[in-house]
């Protein structure tokens, strides 16, 4: 057992120290300290209460969360080649918004810096603000060969970066944490099983089968913990003014009461290409294999399911759901019922086979049967975006924006779609005049004249920048994102 002199609360006492001179540990962390080397009686002080005896002749009071008290004074200069670092992060509410505030003192340096980080827990706090005092260490003391000590009164951030502690997994991290002090709007998002930092890139594109060439029609960039709907709903009315969109091809996430009810709206025609949810069984029925009847006000009137019964539809006696009841002297016979697949159920006290469904339930069942009916026809004309996406994202190395901040994000990505627009029109262009040259080559036989050269696309993009029309045009498309 080795004791040393520290310095605990402005008092010098003995500590009990390893061979690397820090104390002593005991199993709930807690140091063993004497006022005197002679002392029967021990005292078991917080580690970060005590200070080397070198340090600054301040009280060494761990640094004060700013809600404690009045703010504490942290000394001008500090004696010997180390260099302090007194660090303390918070949150109000956790997570709430956090912040941190670091002081450090090397010789006659001393720097202090206060930071709003956003949203987060007391640990990310308590965390940033020891790497946040690191950094303004090392700025301080360019050579970086004097020795750094670090001060914080965090157990969790003390017991992880000197005590072998294993980090949680960022399951404390919220979707609106900030990702880089760079770029405040930046969010973090898990998909799946994968996680993602940054912006989302929203693109809708033409996809009509009849358009010689399908462009990009919008750009949308939102911080990626933004949901689908809210970019579709945002887009909805622009896309139905600039281009009479009619219907919209979307994924699974667009879809829900509220888009609903704006695609009534604009009368525009969703047709998914997958729904979100649980995965259905191909052995049973759903309410999506029922034919739904409705009014002009799209109450449903009458239900007819796959065996050709049809009935009408009544609201239930809490006006919650709606019910059909389906003869029982034909359910009974029924394929369907027999392998035990309908959903459509007789009760205790009720002959009848009663199917039961919400509004809600109607939608998904709606869009489950467009989709299905979208899939029969061979239809999906969707995929396409998926190499829209990747012709976009192309030019930047790993697909990665080189820029921060949601403005700049977004000139990016619309500068980018519309270099894409203008090489399709190119490359369409190209194609048209070439048949054109091969059809009058072919009429003139052997005699023909010279043919022209191609159009480069330096010189297209010129003659595409000075002709207003091009871009003033109306594309004779349907939509899809
Ligand atoms: S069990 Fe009844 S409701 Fe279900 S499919 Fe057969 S006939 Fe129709």
């Amino acid at each position: 057992m080795t004791w040393s002199r520290m310095s605990f609360k402005g008092q010098s006492v003995w500590v009990n120290v390893d061979d690397g001179g820090r104390p002593v540990l005991d199993s709930q962390g807690r140091a063993e300290m004497k006022y005197r080397e002679s002392d029967s009686r021990s005292y078991r002080p917080a580690p970060q209460n005590l200070l080397p005896s070198d340090a600054p002749a301040e009280p060494a009071h761990s640094p004060r969360r700013p809600t404690d008290g009045p703010a504490r004074k942290f000394p001008s200069h500090a004696s010997g080649d180390t260099v302090h670092v007194w660090t303390d992060g918070a949150c109000s509410g956790n997570p709430g918004p956090m912040g941190i505030g670091v002081v450090v003192v090397a010789g006659d340096k001393r720097k202090e810096h206060g930071e709003y980080l956003g949203r987060g827990t007391n640990n990310i706090a308590e965390l940033t603000a020891i790497r946040r005092g690191l950094e303004i260490a090392s700025e301080l003391v360019p050579a970086g060969d004097r020795p750094i000590r670090v001060y914080s009164d965090s157990s969790y951030a003390i017991g992880l970066l000197s005590q072998g502690w294993k980090a949680k997994a960022n399951q404390e991290l919220e979707a609106s944490c900030l990702q880089s002090c760079d770029d405040l709007e930046a969010t973090y998002r898990k998909k799946g099983v994968r996680t993602y930092q940054g912006y989302v890139a929203n693109l809708s594109e033409t996809c009509d089968p009849e358009n010689e060439v399908q462009l990009i029609t919008k750009v949308q960039v939102a911080p990626n913990n933004t949901n689908d709907n809210s970019l579709l709903l945002e887009a909805l009315p622009d896309l139905k003014d600039r281009t009479g969109l009619e219907t919209l091809y979307t994924d699974g996430p667009y879809a829900g009461p509220d888009v609903d009810q704006a695609l009534q709206k604009h009368q525009v025609e969703q047709i998914q290409t997958g729904i979100t949810g649980k995965i259905l069984d191909p052995n049973k029925l759903y309410l999506a294999d029922f034919e739904i009847g409705q009014d002009e006000l799209g109450v449903p009137t009458h239900l007819t399911c796959p065996q050709g019964q049809s009935v009408p539809v009544e609201l239930s006696r809490r006006g919650r759901s709606y019910q059909a009841d389906f003869d029982p002297t034909v359910c009974l016979t029924c394929p369907f019922h027999l392998a035990e697949s309908c959903p459509a159920q007789p009760g205790k006290k009720r002959a009848s086979f009663r199917l039961r469904f919400t509004s809600d339930q109607m939608a998904v069942a709606h869009r489950r049967r467009k989709m299905r009916q979208s899939k029969l026809e061979g239809k999906n004309p969707r995929s396409a975006i998926e190499g829209t996406v990747r012709e976009v994202k192309h030019p930047f190395p790993a697909g990665k924006l080189p820029v921060r901040g949601l403005f700049r994000m977004t000139c990016l990505m619309v500068t980018s779609a519309a270099m894409t627009n203008v090489r399709r029109i190119h490359h369409y262009w190209e194609d048209k005049r070439k048949q054109a040259r091969q059809k009058m080559a072919a009429e003139q036989g052997p005699n023909a004249a010279p043919q022209q050269q191609d159009l480069s696309f330096a010189s297209f993009l010129k003659a595409l920048l000075t002709s207003r029309r091009a871009f003033t045009a109306r594309p004779n498309a349907y939509l899809g994102f």
